[in-house]
């Protein structure tokens, strides 16, 4: 077992066998999954289920762990992200020069697990009825006319200042405020990029540059 060379989990504080919120630890070994409870929940869940036995298998499990961390290359220090991606906020050159390529199809926002903007619209005859729907619907930051305003202006019109609040939100304002970034790491938004634009670059980049 390996870990994916997108992923980079262990830079966040994470890992790829890291059982932190699970009530269940699923393992691939040779010729099927190995499942440890976590948690008395998932002690419950696992002693109602009718799935075998896996206790002969869980050194199997505990080698196959032991390899995916082997398997990692050594994580850079994030200690500093915060700080300096913040100090990056007022250098458009910067987050122009990280952005170049960026299409702004907002696919690295739409697959992140932890991206949750959203748009509101009214739908039904607003000014003679008395019915109508109010909707939520998915939206995401790296679009251009998420922050278009009632009145037209638009605080955010280049994709530079839109990768900029992405990046900051995830490893400046998120961890001053909460204590952790928000991002753990799964690299959808890596993997997914039709550019192959890659916000550990653009986060290393702030750090180092
Ligand atoms: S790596 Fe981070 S920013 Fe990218 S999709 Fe995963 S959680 Fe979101
Ligand atoms: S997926 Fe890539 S090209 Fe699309 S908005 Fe995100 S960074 Fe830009």
């Amino acid at each position: 077992p390996s870990g994916c060379s997108t992923c980079f989990c262990h830079w966040v504080g994470g890992g790829p066998t890291s059982p932190e919120g699970s009530d269940v630890l699923m393992t691939e070994v040779e010729g099927g999954y190995v499942l440890q409870a976590m948690t008395d929940k998932g002690a419950a869940l696992l002693e109602g289920s009718s799935l075998a036995d896996g206790a002969d298998r869980f050194a199997d499990a505990e080698a196959a762990r032991k390899a995916a961390w082997a398997s990692l290359e050594k994580a850079p220090s994030l200690a500093e992200a915060p700080a300096k991606v913040a100090a990056r906020f007022e250098d458009v050159e910067f987050w122009q020069q990280e952005t170049d390529r960026c299409l702004s199809c907002g696919a690295c926002t739409y697959f992140c697990p932890t991206c949750y903007c959203f748009n509101i619209t009214d739908e039904g005859d607003g000014l003679n009825g008395r019915e109508g729907r109010r909707l939520r619907s998915w939206d995401n930051c790296m679009s251009p006319l998420f922050t278009r305003e009632a009145s037209g202006h638009n605080p955010r019109t280049a994709k530079a200042l839109r990768m900029r609040n992405r990046v900051s939100h995830k490893f400046a304002t998120y961890p001053e405020n909460w204590g952790a970034f928000s991002c753990n790491g799964c690299g959808r938004c890596v993997s997914n990029c039709p550019v192959h634009l890659d916000i550990r670059a653009i986060v290393l980049d702030a750090i180092n540059k």
